[in-house]
Formats: C-alpha cells, sequence, structure tokens
C-alpha cells in the first residue's frame, strides 16, 4: 500500500475536481507506478506538466511513487525561477509553432491571422495529429483530454475556452505569446507565408486576373500566399482585422 500527498499548481487545477483543488491532496494506492501514470489516474494530461518535485527534488515521468512521497507538480510554461531542478522538456520552443484539433478550425485562422505557424486540417483522426504534433514539434492544442494521453505527444494544451476569441486570449495567456504576433504574415486560408508582390512583376501578371477589377481600380499594393497563391490587399475588412490584432495584443476581446 503507497500513501502519498500530492498538490497541482495553478491551471493544473482545472482538471481536478472541486474539492481537491490548490491543496495538498491524500491519496493511497497498491502497486507500483510511475508517477507519469499516477498524474493522469488524477485526471492532469502529462503534457499539461512541465516539471515535478518530489520532497523539493526534481524528478522524471518515470520516477516510481514512492510510499510517503510528497509530490509537487507545475505546469508547462508556467515561468518559474529556475536553480538546480531540471524541467521536463528542453526549455520553451525557439520558434512556436501549433497543431490544431479538428473542432478548433476558428481559432486556426485567428492564430494564423497573427501570423502563427498553425498546422489545421478538417478531416484528421487523433493517431494522425498526435503524429503530427511529435513529428514536427508542434504544440497540439484541443478540447479533448484524451488525445493529449498518448504517449507520443510531449507539448499539448488543453484549451478551457468555448469561444473562438477567448481562446485566442488564453492561448496567447498562456504561452506569453503576446511579444509574438506577427500580423498578416501568414495565409488565413493555408498557413503559408505571405510575401508583397510587386505590380509590374511577372507574378502579379499571372495573378491579375484574381483580382477584382474594382480593387485593381485603386490597390497598389498587394501580398500574395507564397504556398497556395492567394491574393491579399488592404481591402474593406482591413481596418477590422487590425482592430482585432490590436484587441489580441492588449489581451482584450475583439469589439464585434
Ligand atoms: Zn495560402
Amino acid at each position: 500500500m503507497y500513501r502519498v500527498t500530492i498538490r497541482f499548481y495553478e491551471e493544473l487545477n482545472d482538471f481536478l475536481p472541486q474539492q481537491d483543488r490548490k491543496r495538498d491532496i491524500e491519496v493511497s494506492f497498491s502497486g507500483a507506478r510511475s508517477i507519469k501514470d499516477f498524474i493522469e489516474s488524477l485526471g492532469v494530461p502529462h503534457v499539461e506538466v512541465d516539471l515535478i518535485l518530489v520532497h523539493g527534488a526534481s524528478v522524471d515521468f518515470n520516477y516510481l511513487v514512492r510510499d510517503g512521497d510528497r509530490i509537487s507538480v507545475y505546469p508547462v510554461f508556467e515561468l518559474l525561477p529556475i536553480g538546480g531542478i531540471t524541467r521536463l522538456r528542453p526549455g520553451p520552443l525557439r520558434r512556436t509553432r501549433f497543431v490544431l484539433d479538428v473542432h478548433l478550425r476558428k481559432l486556426a485562422r485567428r492564430l494564423r491571422l497573427l501570423g502563427f505557424d498553425t498546422d489545421y486540417g478538417e478531416n484528421r483522426d487523433d493517431p494522425e495529429l498526435a503524429e503530427i504534433s511529435a513529428r514536427e514539434n508542434r504544440i497540439l492544442l484541443t478540447r479533448d483530454r484524451g488525445l493529449l494521453k498518448r504517449k507520443i505527444v510531449t507539448r499539448g494544451l488543453i484549451i478551457r475556452n468555448t469561444d473562438p476569441e477567448e481562446q485566442v486570449i488564453e492561448v496567447l495567456q498562456r504561452l506569453h505569446l503576446r511579444d509574438s504576433i506577427k500580423p498578416f504574415t501568414r495565409c488565413i486560408a493555408c498557413n503559408g507565408e505571405i510575401a508583397a508582390v510587386d505590380m509590374g512583376s511577372e507574378t502579379f501578371t499571372s495573378l491579375r486576373d484574381s483580382i477584382p477589377p474594382g480593387v485593381l481600380a485603386w490597390c497598389r499594393e498587394y501580398y500574395v500566399c507564397t504556398s497556395c497563391g492567394k491574393v491579399y490587399w488592404k481591402g474593406r475588412h482591413y481596418d477590422r482585422m487590425c482592430a482585432m490584432v490590436e484587441a489580441f495584443r492588449k489581451g482584450e476581446t475583439p469589439p464585434f
């Protein structure tokens, strides 16, 4: 029989029943188990965990829980003063990249608008999403806890909000990404990178037919997706999109 005390910090508490939040929890169980399995048995996906301390010393996911252990569990991306502790992963990704679960289409479009590399496809199943996340080191965003329990997934976040605007704010806030916003640099349709196109260039000539004559009459500045060829210009919706970007920068819901 094992008897341990465990405490979860910050947003990891969202996974626990009300009575277990933000306090020491006493748990008894029989049979040896790894700390990864133990934590997941309490409802917290391992991908959300960045640091585990047992009696104040950091351990990895394979650590076998011992009778009398006192365990503290901290979330991914939580800003902690690092001193003599080892994190479970090699620090934040140099360049934040995402892959999104199928039900997060609106969030995907908004993250692309803000310039984040966001992989999204409508017909993917769970194994495929997990595989993309592992292979390309993309943070897997989903509302499905089960998906993040897959072993090959090491980077992921459960999205708590259901409203797409709130979801954007949640992602920016939890991953500290507000300063990394680069609006209008990615194609909202396909995630390709966007480049300015000179009106005198051959590229422009080849794209001309896809631009409405009413726009050609006044617009002198065009951009093209280097991947799917979609043409962008600062049309009627541009001001609205700028207002949306500014709201997200401030951590506010857009004003419409
Ligand atoms: Zn595109």
